[in-house]
């Protein structure tokens, strides 16, 4: 059984920790695994890396962060490799480009266009432990790239692709992917099961845990994903491809997201090409647009609402006014947040809808906006109400038991 594991900066924060990681390394070899280990950098290094460079710098050149940035998890590899020989195991400390990892060019947050396995499987047959330092690669140049921040467990996935490992397991300091956010409803439940689709939309859940391009990664290569803790011995989560019996459970999490601003366009000429103009004006300015609606018109006009994140409201606000002669009135709102109710058994079952709408209508909460996907229903409300609705969904989805 080969298995790749991945340890976050907090799970090797210390020596201590790193320690700790080399005897739950070793204790998985005891068990006959064969193992791939990928490390973060000790946790607050990368950010005091980036400290170092902005002393010098306020625009420091990406080639040069990339080199200094990669450091991070080269320091965390080396020393768990190290741990382990002290221990008696048998264990070897790769780079990204030792380890065959290739990306395209773009500095800081390259993306992974191939990875060799076989120094990592020569390595493997050999019997040795490999350590590989995440969170990077090289460039056709031969030039150090890094992969985005939390770009350590995209590593792990993608090497766990190219071994045809049999999982790839994420360990940080929470034990896996909880109903909803725990500092919210108490009661949230660890999932013992979710699929990639719903981690993908319970994104901000998961964030702390999972990064998202590392599951949308999972998801088209098929790899197997724990998401575990290395403090404890809990089973934690799996996050896997969708099976019949996930539909059985009709909500697998309810998710609020703060950093949400409504802009609504009052009286839009409503003719062809109106849309086009306004997104592709919001796109330019690099702004991303989440929730679009819109009403069929009468009289020639329509009504159009979105939302975007709160830090890009005076931006998409500027880019709107541009639109002032073709538009009645427009509003804006940086006082909302958006209540998601995530589920894959939503395909197969009716009234999902409609009892959301029944908890808030319960609660006195108006509704501003609603969109639904096939496994997804999202409600724009007042910001102030936001956690009561988390709680309340939580309940009436019966997630706390
Ligand atoms: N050390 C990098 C960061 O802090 C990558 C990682 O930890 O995944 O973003
Ligand atoms: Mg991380």
């Amino acid at each position: 059984m080969l298995v790749v594991h991945k340890y976050g900066g907090t799970s090797v924060g210390s020596l201590e920790r790193i320690d700790n990681v080399a005897n739950r390394v070793a204790k998985a070899r005891d068990e006959g695994k064969d193992l791939v280990v990928v490390v973060s950098a000790m946790s607050g290094e990368t950010n005091k890396l980036i400290e170092y460079a902005h002393h010098f710098s306020d625009n420091p050149a990406k080639r040069e962060m990339d080199m200094l940035l990669s450091s991070g998890e080269r320091v965390t590899a080396a020393l768990l490799s190290i741990a382990l020989q002290a221990k008696g195991y048998d264990a070897i400390a790769m780079t990204g480009r030792q380890a065959g990892i290739v990306t395209d060019n773009f500095h800081t947050y390259a993306r992974i266009e191939s990875i060799d396995p076989k120094p990592m499987q020569e390595q493997i047959s050999k019997g040795k432990i490999v350590i590989v330092a995440g969170f990077q690669g090289i460039n056709k140049d031969g030039s150090v790239t890094t992969l985005g921040r939390g770009g350590s467990d995209l590593s792990a996935v993608a090497i766990a692709g190219a071994l045809n490992a049999d999982q790839c397991e994420i360990y940080s300091d929470v034990d896996g992917i909880y109903t909803t956010d725990p500092r919210i409803e108490p009661n949230a439940k660890k999932l013992d099961t979710i699929s990639y689709d719903e981690m993908l939309e319970l994104a901000s859940l998961g964030a702390k845990v999972l990064q998202n391009r590392s599951v949308e990664l999972a998801k088209k290569l098929g790899v197997k994903l724990y998401a575990k803790s290395s403090f404890s011995d809990n089973e934690g989560t799996l996050i896997t491809q969708e099976s019949n019996n996930m539909e059985a459970v009709l909500v697998s999490g309810v998710v609020l997201d703060k950093n949400q601003a409504r802009v609504t366009l009052r009286g839009v000429a409503d003719r062809p090409g109106i849309a086009s103009e306004i997104f592709n004006k919001l796109a330019d300015a690099n702004i991303n647009v989440d929730m679009i609606i819109q009403n069929v018109g009468s009289d020639g006009l329509t009504n159009l609402g979105f939302t975007v994140p709160q830090s890009e409201l005076e931006n998409a606000k500027s880019v709107i006014e541009s639109f002032a002669t073709d538009i009645e009135g427009m509003d804006f709102d940086a006082n909302v947040c958006k209540v998601s109710v995530v589920g894959v058994g939503m395909k197969s079952h009716s009234g999902v809808a409609a009892k959301a709408f029944s908890v808030m209508a319960q609660n006195n909460i108006n509704i501003q906006m609603i969109s639904t996907s096939e496994i997804k229903i999202s409600m724009i409300i007042d910001e102030k109400y936001g956690e009561l609705a988390i709680r309340t969904l939580h309940e009436a989805y019966e997630l706390d038991k």
